[in-house]
């Protein structure tokens, strides 16, 4: 029996984590046995308990085997401190947990092709993971600030750092990724420019010959940039710094063009893990029925893949997501002339019976 945290969080939050919950729980009938336990987190907990990250929160994900993680976040809260403001509550999951691998799948069914902005031929059957790595380099290497500078003006300066470690552990995760997918990892550095990325292509090369099965290639992160809209499909698994992630990954996931359907995890070193859409919590629609709910069912797919190692129950899930659409049944983000409009909760519903 796996116990899953569910932080379902502000705006949109509850309505799609209900909709992947419903996906869990109906997983029983095919012999996957998991207790749901839900808690606060957000701006929902700074309301019950004045802290976005209250400790039986924090207490319940490090106990859980993996947590499932709506969206946080509302204007009224932007005016609060930082350290009460939703966001936060994200940011100290994240280190306090010590997730250092982030996975974003970015993938266009072809049902959705038209929905990039990138001609079908380029995107259509795009399947590409990238891995970031989520606690190091330049966003926290030390030192860093703003001082005077020589010509009398100021100066800013920031560190750009990794240890052999911290590469090691990120090369392993992309290799392992690659072996559950098409076996070939491309990593992406700027080698030719920085020390730090001469020692991470080092160090990854190195790993890799504990990987003969799986194809290793490096890339510039400036070739990555163009290549990823050029030509995404040539992609298996990218592995790249923090920095360089961070950019390639929204870049990456705007190749599909939908907001609603693209999951994320977050992985410590034992492959537990934090798995939530890439999207925020849309306070726009939300309340509405009208918010698209796969991309944290696809999540919930991504945490019984990653961290509870069944991939039977993952595959099954995204099979069922690809029946839905196949049967032309959209969210209002993603309805056009010939598919029939359905609210959040009945897409759950559909994905619900799509199971088997
Ligand atoms: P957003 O992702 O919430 O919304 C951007 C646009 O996409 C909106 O028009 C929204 O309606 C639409 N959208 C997003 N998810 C959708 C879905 N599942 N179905 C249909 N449409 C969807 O980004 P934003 O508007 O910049 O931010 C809103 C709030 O979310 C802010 O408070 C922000 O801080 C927070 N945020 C949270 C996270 C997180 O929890 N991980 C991530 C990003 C933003």
């Amino acid at each position: 029996m796996h116990k899953i945290a569910i932080l379902p969080g502000d705006g949109i939050g509850p309505e799609i984590v209900a909709q992947a919950v419903k996906v869990l729980r109906a997983l029983g009938r095919h012999g996957v046995a998991l207790e749901l336990v839900e808690a606060p987190v957000g701006g929902a907990a700074y309301d019950a308990a004045g802290d976005p990250l209250p400790a039986t929160t924090l207490d319940l994900a490090r106990a859980a085997d993996a947590i499932l993680f709506g969206s946080v976040g509302a204007p009224r809260y932007d005016a609060l401190p930082r350290p009460k403001r939703p966001e936060q509550a994200l940011l100290r999951l994240r280190k306090e947990l010590g997730l250092f691998a982030n996975l974003r799948p970015a993938t266009v069914h072809p049902e959705l092709v038209n929905a990039s902005t990138l001609r079908p031929e380029v995107v259509s059957g795009l399947d590409i993971l990238i891995l970031r790595e989520l606690t190091g380099d330049i966003y926290f290497g030390q030192p860093r600030g703003i001082r005077a500078a020589a010509d009398g003006g100021r100066e800013g300066f920031d560190t750009m750092r990794y240890t052999e470690a911290e590469i090691e552990r990120i090369a392993r995760v992309g290799f392992d990724a690659a072996r559950k997918r098409g076996r070939r990892l491309c990593s992406v550095d700027k080698a030719n420019v920085l020390e730090t990325s001469q020692l991470w292509r080092e160090v990854v090369t190195a790993v890799g010959a504990g990987y003969p099965d799986v194809a290793l290639s490096h890339m510039y992160v400036d070739n990555a940039a163009m290549q990823l809209l050029r030509d995404p499909k040539q992609f298996d698994v990218i592995v790249t710094g923090n920095m360089f992630g961070d950019i390639l990954s929204d870049e990456a996931s705007m190749l599909t063009g939908s907001i609603g359907m693209l999951p994320s995890a977050s992985l410590d070193e034992r492959g537990k893990g934090l798995y939530e859409p890439i999207h925020g919590s849309a306070p726009d629609i939300a309340g509405k029925n009208l918010a698209n709910p796969l991309a944290t069912i696809l999540s919930a797919a991504m945490m019984l893949r990653y961290s509870l190692d069944n991939e039977a129950a993952a595959a099954r899930v995204e099979a069922a997501v690809r029946k839905v659409l196949a049967r032309g049944l959209r969210t209002a983000d993603l309805h056009e002339p010939g598919t029939e409009r359905v609210g959040t909760g009945e897409m759950g519903d559909a994905v619900v019976a799509a199971l088997g």
